[in-house]
């Protein structure tokens, strides 16, 4: 399937009075037109900033220092490089919501609390289509709001966010940032902060709309149950470093990094041996000013090797076609360890 985005080495940066925090650090993605790819990894892992840099919204100080991030508009066309675009100059704003849109944990930061979410949604969609009538624009967003499972849209329509219960808002936000029919819709932790009845509901949503829209999603979660619903792709990170990335179905079914296997064990699996117990995995994130020196997951690793993984960084190894884990355990010979 033809490419729509290709995260190259990027490298984003906070540079404090503490020191620097690499937040991503060489991290390399790619997303396929109408593919599914997640991001998984505990919070700190760069998870939320790999995501943000796409469209450079990411908390000051924070800043791109290297790689790419290329966009292909047209399947056959030449891409652009957003990683190398002004932050607030006109091409980038133009790209935000419109081929690319962005869903937040918390739909409040992206709703306003002072007009309609019709209003909200009218107006994003007049800004995107040239010469629509506001009777128009209103038909549209009643469309947008019955597509998302609004319940009574006809009144809803004229409600603001306050208004609207957790599930409501959630659905509004998805309606608004989808009013611009997006080519890649960036979903960050989009059913944390609300209950599992409405998880499940808000996921199936994204599915359908997916297919509906022909877009493509970025899924951003810690939830690896998450991922194995929606995603085609999985892109498992931790300390700004991806550490294996694969199809979900080689990724969970031969997770190959420690890191990745403790993840699995810490939730329930269907098909799981009953009596087994889940898991937590060992230690805490590292404090990102001081990150390990060898392999990043060494302090917390059952399977370390002494005198390797505490001295020097892993390499990438290719476990099987398109799967691929940063790990010594697939890369060193018995001799490099002593
Ligand atoms: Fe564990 Fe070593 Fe692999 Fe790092 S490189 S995950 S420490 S075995």
């Amino acid at each position: 399937m033809a490419k729509l985005l290709e995260i190259k080495d990027l490298r984003t940066y906070f540079h404090v009075d503490e020191g620097t925090v690499k937040a991503v650090d060489g991290v390399s993605i790619s997303i396929d037109r109408q593919q599914t790819v997640g991001i998984v990894g505990e919070s700190g892992c760069g998870k939320t900033i790999t995501a943000q840099s796409i469209l450079q919204i990411m908390p000051h100080p924070g800043r791109i220092e290297g790689g790419q991030i290329l966009y292909y508009p047209d399947p056959d066309g030449e891409p652009v490089d957003l990683a190398a675009l002004s932050p607030r100059g006109r091409k980038l704003r133009a790209m935000r919501g419109n081929e690319i849109a962005f869903i937040f944990q918390e739909p409040m930061s992206a709703l306003s609390p002072i007009h309609t979410i019709g209003n909200q949604i009218m107006e994003a969609l007049m800004i995107h289509n040239d010469g629509m009538s506001q009777s128009e624009a209103r038909q549209k967003a009643l469309a947008m709001l019955e597509s998302v499972g609004m319940p009574n849209p006809e009144q809803r329509i004229d409600e603001y966010t306050f208004q609207l219960s957790g599930g409501m808002r959630q659905r509004a936000m998805i309606a608004m940032s989808l009013a611009c029919s997006p080519k890649l819709l960036i979903a960050d932790e989009p059913t944390t902060a609300i209950d599992v009845t409405l998880q499940a509901q808000i996921l199936e949503l994204l599915k359908r709309l997916k297919d509906e829209q022909g877009m493509s999603v970025l899924i951003i979660t810690h939830d690896l149950a998450v991922v194995a619903e929606m995603a085609d792709e999985v892109v498992v990170m931790y300390l700004g470093k991806v550490v294996e990335r694969g199809s979900v179905k080689d990724v969970y079914k031969n997770p190959s990094h420690p890191y990745t296997r403790a993840l699995l064990d810490s939730i329930p699996r269907v098909g799981q041996e009953r009596r087994k117990f889940l898991t937590a995995i060992k230690g805490t994130v590292p404090d990102p000013y001081s990150i390990p020196k060898g392999c990043e997951f060494q302090p917390r690793c059952e399977h370390a090797m002494e005198g390797l993984c505490e001295v020097r960084k892993p390499e990438y190894a290719e476990i099987s076609p398109g799967h691929i884990a940063r790990c010594f355990l697939y890369t060193h010979n018995e001799s490099e360890v002593g």
